[in-house]
């Protein structure tokens, strides 16, 4: 997304470029899988639900118009109940005593004493309490980040936690009927092929070379070679590598710069995907899974986003499970994930004894979302500043190691351009 973002700028301005990727096919994270059984899973569940009007109309026109336009519903699993999303405005039903418990930590946090706020964990209290902190988004964080929140910053929250105000909290626990405030309301998919049919036809306006991994950047002699032998000399360089691997690729690369950018952490993702042979397995769009002992951390249903997704009277889900090199490593082949989401899927009830599963496979991410831990800012200033000195451009998620959805990945890379062209 970001390669295709600097790619369309630079054409804009008129002035030619080649993306190279090292896949057989373009699409990086927004890669999305059509299987001969007629399932189509993406890599890791995308929709758009971009503001920007530019990028929307962009979108749109690039599938000729055909997409789809869906109502987010979004809701959470915690210890066998259900509950509406965020669970901060909904929690009518839960257990009598952790209620009244959130409720008086919840007063106390917006009243009490104000306190410094060094890390997440901090942000939590002061926004939520701690009862309410540590049963939920405490809880959902180690599962999703892989380290705690008294070792993330703040500043990749944006919209992502609703801080509700006292009436909201108050009228969700005595009733269960509420109001929609999650930051997705409505969304877009493309009606056909998975989400990567939304870049299709700037793939086509590109010129990408794919096949092409990059082996080793010379800045001084301004030569990229790739493990298939060829080399190419540049004029300007935008890279969207991760930065973790972009590093070890450039000649002449100082230790401290290279210790630096292995001090940034990501997770990686495993994706148990699974097709089954009803419709109705799930009336939300994606569920929160905060409980430990389950396996994943958040399911998502790919036939809820376009019935072209699944062949006709069947359904889908992908299964997300965190994993990082640098707080929770992977401790199992990928393949032994598929029989405990399995195992799960039945616990809570989504999938029944005697339902035929008619596809199961397993992907991972090895860059998903990036960790924004305490490390995060100082590592990343040492290596965009390298970066900036030797003259290679960086963008989109990965390259800005920042937490960026498909529209900013396009537009980093776009301004990615722009630097270059200035
Ligand atoms: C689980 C998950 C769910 C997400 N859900 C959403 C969502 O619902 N909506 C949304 O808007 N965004 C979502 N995102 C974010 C979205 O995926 C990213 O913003 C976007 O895809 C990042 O694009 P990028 O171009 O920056 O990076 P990438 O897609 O990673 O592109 C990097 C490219 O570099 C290539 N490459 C890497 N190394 C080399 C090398 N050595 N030589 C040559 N090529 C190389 C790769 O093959 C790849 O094509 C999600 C992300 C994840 C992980």
């Amino acid at each position: 997304m970001a390669g295709l973002g600097a790619a369309y700028k630079l054409r804009n301005e008129g002035v030619s470029s080649r993306i190279y990727d090292k896949e057989s096919d373009f699409g990086g994270h927004t890669r999305s899988y059509r299987f001969e059984n007629g399932f189509v899973f993406d890599d890791g569940p995308h929709i758009s639900f971009t503001r920007d009007k530019r990028i929307q109309d962009l979108l749109a026109e690039n599938v000729g118009g055909e997409f789809e336009v869906l109502q987010a519903k979004v809701n959470n699993h915690w210890k066998g109940h259900w509950i509406k999303h965020p669970a901060q405005c909904n929690l009518h039903g839960l257990p009598t005593e952790l209620v009244a418990k959130i409720l008086e930590d919840f007063v106390e946090a917006k009243y009490g004493e104000e306190r410094e706020i060094k890390n997440y964990r901090d942000w939590l209290y002061a926004g939520f309490g701690e009862t309410f902190s540590r049963t939920f988004p405490m809880e959902y964080g180690l599962k999703y980040h892989t380290t705690g929140a008294e070792n993330m910053t703040t500043d990749w929250l944006g919209p992502r936690i609703y801080q509700p105000n006292l009436s909201e909290v108050f009228m969700g626990a005595l009733s269960d009927v509420t109001a929609d405030v999650h930051y997705v309301d409505h969304f877009r998919y493309p009606s056909r092929n998975g989400f990567v049919s939304y870049l299709n036809r700037f793939a086509e306006e590109s010129d990408i070379a794919l096949d092409h991994e990059a082996i080793s950047i010379d800045p001084s002699s301004r030569r990229v070679t790739f493990s298939n032998g060829s080399e190419v000399e540049y004029e300007g360089l935008i890279s969207s590598i991760a930065l973790p691997r972009l590093i070890p690729l450039i000649r002449g690369a100082p230790d401290d710069v290279s210790a630096a950018a292995e001090r940034l952490a990501c997770t990686q993702c495993v994706m148990v995907n699974v097709g089954v042979a009803r419709e109705d397995i799930s009336e939300a769009t994606w569920t929160y899974f905060y409980d430990r002992d389950y396996i994943f951390t958040r399911l998502s249903f790919p036939h809820l986003m376009s019935p072209h997704n699944v062949p006709q009277g069947t359904s889908s889900l992908q299964a997300e499970i965190y994993f990082s090199d640098k707080y929770r490593p992977l401790d199992r082949r990928p393949e032994e994930c598929i029989e405990p989401v399995l195992r799960d899927l039945q616990r809570c009830g989504i999938l029944r004894e005697d339902d035929t599963i008619l596809h199961t496979n397993v992907h991972v991410t090895p860059f998903a979302n990036v960790i924004f831990d305490l490390d995060r800012p100082k590592a990343l200033s040492l290596v965009h500043g390298y970066l900036d000195d030797v003259g290679i451009g960086y963008c989109g998620r990965y390259g800005e190691w920042a937490y960026h959805w498909t529209d900013e990945s396009f537009k980093s890379g776009e301004k990615a351009a722009e630097k270059l062209l200035e």
